[in-house]
C-alpha cells in the first residue's frame, strides 16, 4: 500500500496517514488533498510520505487506513520550504500541524465540508408548540435562514444534541454541502441605505431596536454604504441588518472590490529623496550588503535609538539584495500603525511588491499570496503571518520593531513571527536583520553572547538631539492640587506653549476609555465584567460599560445593581478622559484621539494619522498606538499621562514594556528641525524602567532587567513555558493544573522547574476559570516533549489546556 501523510487544521491533532488510491499517482508534499476524517471531509496538506514498510505492529492495518478523496494539485500548493517552517512551528510551538498549515495558507484554499441546518415547513409549523433547547434550535432557522451546526451551537447551547432527532422527525434539514473554492472572490457584502430609511422616521409606525437605531445613524452617514463587516466592528449585528432590510430601509449586496491594497499606507514626500547617509547609517549597510552577499545564512540585530534612520538602511540593503536576483522579506509590526517603511518600500519597489497583512479582505490577501507564489514579486511586505510567504529564494528578511508585541500570535499556533524568520532565514541561507531602539531582551541577549552580530546606531540623522525628558512625580502635583488632576501644571504649560506656537504634540495614556472603575459609594460594589474577573471600563460617548477582554457591554447604569443606590461614581481615567481635559484646557486646539475605540472603521486610523501629518490636528492623544514608529516631523512634545500604567502587571515584561513604551514615546519628539521635550508624569520615578528610559539609556535598563530575569529564572536567562487550564470551576481548574504538575515533577522526568499550580492573574477570562503552572528550565526541547506526554495521556484535559511556549504575556 502506499500511504501518505497529511495535516488537517484541526487543533491538536496530528499529521494523518491515508491510502493513495490504485491508478492515482502520488502527490507531491504542499498538495492540497481532500481526506475523510470521522463524518466530515477536509482539505489537507500533504507533508511527506509514511512507510509502509514500518513494524507490522506500530503501523496501522491496511484496512484501517482510509484512502484520500481527491487530489486538488498536481504540484505544491505550499511550498515545500513552507510546509517544512510549518512543521517547525507545530512541533516547536506544540500544537497540530495542520494548525501551523493553516496559518500559512492564504484565506478561502480550504475546501471543507459542514453539516448545515435548515428548517422544514412541518419544522415553521412545529416551531410555536415546542420547547426550550428544540424550540431555539428552530427559532434559529425561522425565516429560512441556513445555518452551519458550527454556527448554531456557538448561539445556543445544547443544540448539538438535539438536531438529529429534530431531523428524523422531518423538522430540519441537514445537509453538507462544499464550502469555498479554489479560487477566492474579491467582494464584501454592503449594507445600503434605501430612499426609505434614509428618510426620517415615523417612531410610532416603525419600532426599532437600538442596534437598528445604531445602525440607520452610521449608514446616514456613509453614502456609499458600509460593509457588514465594518458594522459587525460596530457592534451590529447581521441580525439587525436582515430585519432592516425586511423592513425595506436598508439593502445589502455583493460588490466587488477592487482596492488598493496599499490604501492604508500614505504615500509619504519623504519616500525616494535621496539622502546623505550618516557616517553610522553607512557603516551598517557596509557591513550588511556585504553579509546578504556572502549568501549565508546570518543574524544582524540593528539598535539603532529613535530617528537613527533604519528604515533607510533597509531600503539599501533590500535593493542590492534584489539585484542579486533574490528576494526580500519585510515584516512589520502592524501596517497602518508602523507605515514608514511599508510606504518606503512601496514606492522603491513598485509593482515588484507584494503585501500581506490581516487588514486586507480575504480576496486582496488571497490575490496578493498568488501573485507572491507565481513569482510576480520579489519583495514581500507583511506583518506576522507573512513569515510563511510563498517567496521563493530568500535572501533577506528584515523585521522591524523586533521588540514589538503583536509578533506574537495569541492563539494557536502561538508562534512569533520574529523568531520563525530566524528560523526559515536559517533554512534558506539568508541574511536576517532584526531592527529596533528598544531591542527584546531576547535579542540583545542573544547579541551579548554572539549568537547575533550587533550593528549599533547611537546618533540621530542630521545631528539631531534626542528628546530632553522631564519627570514629573505625581506625588508632589496631587500635594499641590488634589487627587483629581489629569494634566500636571508642568505638562499643561508645555502644551499651551506648542499649541501657541503652533507646534504639534501628542499625549500618550496606554489605557482607553472614560473611566476605569464604576463605584458605588453607599454599599462598595464595583461593576464586573459577567464573564471576566475584571471592572468594566466607562466608554462615555457610547454610553456603556465595557469589558476590554471579552468586549461585553451594558448600558451605564443609573443606580447600584446590589443596593440600587444612586450614588455612583467614576474612578480611573483613559484615553477618552484625557482627551476632553485636554479639550477643556486649549479649547481652541483641534484635537484627535487614536485607540483601539477611535479607529474601528477600516481606514480610520489611517485618516486619523494623515491630519495629524497634514497639521489639520494639533495635538493628538492616544494609546500605544501612537509610540509607534511613526514620523512625524513637527512634533515637539510628547506628553505621558501614566508611565506607570503598565508596572503594576503581575507579568514578568512590565519593566521591559514599560521602557520601551516609554523609550518610542519619547522618539516622537523632535524628529525635525526643532529639538523635542518629552514630559512623563509617574507616581515611580525611581522605577529603573522608567529613570532608564527618561535617560533614553538602553544598555543601563538591559543590565538591571536581566539581573532580574537572572534572579528571578525568567526568559532569556532559561526557557519558559506557561501551562494553562481551563475549567467551569475555579476548583476544577486549580485541581487540572494540580494533575499536570505533579506529573511534570515525577522524579528523574527531567532538569526543569515547575511553579505552580496558582489561579492565573486573570483568573476569569471569558466565562472561564484559569489556572496556571511555568515550566522553567534550560532544556526547551525535553520540557515541551514532557509536557506533551502528560497531556496526550490525558485527552480531555489537554482539549482545555493552553501551551504558551516563549510567552509574552503571562496573564
Ligand atoms: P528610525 O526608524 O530609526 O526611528 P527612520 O527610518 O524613521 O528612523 O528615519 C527618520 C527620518 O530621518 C525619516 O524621515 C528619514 O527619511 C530621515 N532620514 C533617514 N536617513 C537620513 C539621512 N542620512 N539624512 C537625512 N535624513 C534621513
Ligand atoms: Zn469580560
Amino acid at each position: 500500500m502506499r500511504a501518505i501523510a497529511v495535516a488537517v487544521p484541526v487543533p491538536g491533532l496530528g499529521s494523518l496517514t491515508y491510502a493513495v488510491p490504485e491508478g492515482v499517482p502520488d502527490p507531491v508534499v504542499g498538495a492540497r488533498v481532500l481526506v475523510p476524517l470521522g463524518k466530515r471531509t477536509l482539505t489537507g496538506i500533504v507533508v511527506g510520505e509514511t512507510h509502509a514498510d514500518r513494524s507490522p505492529d506500530r503501523e496501522p492495518a491496511d484496512a484501517e487506513v482510509k484512502p484520500l478523496l481527491s487530489v486538488l494539485d498536481a504540484t505544491p500548493f505550499l511550498p515545500a520550504d513552507v510546509v517544512e517552517l510549518a512543521a517547525w512551528v507545530a512541533e516547536y510551538y506544540a500544537c497540530g500541524p495542520g494548525e501551523a498549515m493553516a496559518t500559512a495558507m492564504p484565506p478561502r484554499a480550504w475546501i471543507e465540508s459542514e453539516r448545515h441546518a435548515a428548517i422544514t415547513e412541518a419544522g415553521e409549523a412545529r416551531l410555536l408548540a415546542e420547547r426550550g433547547v428544540r424550540r431555539e434550535a428552530l427559532e434559529l432557522l425561522s425565516g429560512g435562514r441556513v445555518a452551519s451546526v458550527a454556527a448554531l451551537t456557538k448561539k445556543a447551547k445544547g443544540v448539538g444534541t438535539v438536531l438529529s432527532g429534530l431531523e428524523a422527525e422531518g423538522l430540519i434539514t441537514l445537509t453538507t454541502p462544499l464550502r469555498g473554492a479554489a479560487d477566492a472572490s474579491r467582494s464584501v457584502r454592503v449594507a445600503m441605505l434605501t430612499a426609505q430609511g434614509a428618510e426620517p422616521l415615523d417612531a410610532d409606525a416603525i419600532k426599532l431596536g437600538p442596534r437598528q437605531t445604531q445602525a440607520l445613524d452610521l449608514l446616514r452617514g456613509a453614502p456609499d454604504g458600509l460593509s457588514v463587516s465594518d458594522l459587525a466592528n460596530e457592534d451590529i449585528p447581521a441580525e439587525s441588518l436582515a430585519r432592516l432590510a425586511k423592513l425595506g430601509l436598508l439593502t445589502i449586496e455583493r460588490r466587488r472590490l477592487e482596492r488598493d491594497p496599499f490604501e492604508a499606507v500614505p504615500a509619504r514626500s519623504v519616500g525616494l529623496r535621496a539622502v546623505d547617509l550618516t557616517a553610522e547609517q553607512q557603516a551598517a549597510v557596509h557591513t550588511l550588503t556585504s553579509r546578504a552577499a556572502a549568501g549565508a545564512y546570518h543574524v544582524a540585530l540593528l539598535h539603532g535609538v529613535t530617528g537613527s534612520g533604519k528604515t533607510e538602511i533597509y531600503l539599501r540593503i533590500a535593493r542590492a539584495v534584489r539585484e542579486s536576483g533574490k528576494g526580500v522579506l519585510l515584516m512589520v509590526p502592524e501596517i497602518a500603525l508602523t507605515p514608514a517603511a511599508a510606504a518606503i518600500f512601496r514606492a522603491a519597489f513598485g509593482e515588484r511588491v507584494a503585501i500581506q497583512h490581516s487588514g486586507l479582505s480575504d480576496g486582496e490577501r488571497y490575490d496578493q499570496w498568488q501573485r507572491i507564489r507565481r513569482g510576480d514579486v520579489d519583495v514581500v511586505v507583511g506583518t506576522r503571518s507573512a513569515v510563511f510567504t510563498p517567496l521563493a529564494n530568500i535572501g533577506l528578511i528584515v523585521v522591524d520593531e523586533e521588540h514589538d508585541g503583536s509578533y506574537k500570535q495569541e492563539e494557536s499556533p502561538r508562534y512569533h513571527g520574529r523568531d520563525v524568520a530566524v528560523v526559515r532565514g536559517r533554512a534558506a541561507g539568508a541574511l536576517v536583520v532584526l531592527g529596533s531602539a528598544t531591542p527584546s531582551l531576547e535579542s540583545y541577549h542573544n547579541a551579548q553572547n554572539g549568537r547575533y552580530e550587533l550593528i549599533a546606531l547611537a546618533k540621530r540623522v542630521l545631528d539631531r538631539p534626542m528628546a530632553e525628558v522631564k519627570i514629573v512625580d505625581m506625588r508632589e502635583q496631587y500635594a499641590a492640587e488634589g487627587p483629581e488632576v489629569i494634566l500636571s501644571a508642568p505638562l499643561r504649560d508645555a502644551l499651551a506653549a506648542r499649541f501657541e506656537r503652533q507646534e504639534q504634540a501628542i499625549v500618550l495614556l496606554n489605557r482607553r476609555g472614560f473611566a476605569t472603575v464604576v463605584f458605588c459609594r453607599q454599599c462598595g460594589e464595583t461593576l464586573e465584567c459577567p464573564n471576566c474577573s475584571v471592572t468594566l471600563t466607562v466608554h462615555k460617548a457610547a454610553g456603556r460599560a465595557r469589558c476590554h477582554y471579552c468586549n461585553f457591554a451594558r448600558p451605564l447604569p443609573k443606580t447600584c445593581g446590589k443596593c440600587a443606590g444612586p450614588y455612583l461614581e467614576q474612578l480611573g481615567f483613559g484615553t477618552e478622559r484625557v482627551e476632553s481635559e485636554v479639550r477643556a484646557l486649549l479649547p481652541r486646539a483641534r484635537v484627535g484621539r487614536v485607540d483601539r475605540d477611535t479607529i474601528r472603521r477600516r481606514g480610520a486610523i489611517a485618516s486619523l494619522l494623515a491630519s495629524f501629518a497634514n497639521k489639520d490636528i494639533d495635538i493628538l492623544v492616544g494609546t500605544q498606538m501612537i509610540a509607534k514608529g511613526h514620523d512625524f516631523p513637527r512634533v515637539t512634545l510628547v506628553g505621558v499621562i501614566s508611565a506607570d500604567v503598565g508596572l503594576g502587571l503581575a507579568d514578568f515584561r512590565a519593566a521591559e514594556r514599560t521602557f520601551q513604551l516609554l523609550t518610542q514615546v519619547a522618539g516622537r519628539a523632535g524628529r525635525g528641525e526643532i529639538a523635542g521635550e518629552a514630559v512623563v508624569q509617574t507616581l515611580y520615578p525611581t522605577h529603573y524602567s522608567i529613570r532608564h528610559a527618561c535617560r533614553q539609556d538602553y544598555a543601563a535598563f538591559y543590565e538591571d532587567e536581566l539581573r532580574f530575569r537572572q534572579a528571578m529564572r525568567y526568559p532569556p536567562a532559561v526557557a519558559l513555558i506557561n501551562v494553562i487550564l481551563k475549567a467551569r470551576t475555579r476548583h476544577d481548574a486549580m485541581e487540572d493544573a494540580a494533575v499536570v504538575a505533579a506529573a511534570m515533577r515525577l522524579p528523574g522526568f527531567g532538569a526543569w522547574k515547575v511553579l505552580g499550580p496558582a489561579p492565573a492573574p486573570l483568573g476569569r477570562l471569558k466565562g472561564e476559570h484559569r489556572a496556571q503552572l511555568f515550566i522553567k528550565g534550560t532544556q526547551r526541547t525535553a520540557m515541551r516533549k514532557a509536557l506533551l506526554t502528560v497531556l496526550d495521556a490525558r485527552p480531555e484535559l489537554k482539549r482545555r489546556t493552553v501551551v504558551d511556549v516563549d510567552p509574552m504575556t503571562v496573564l
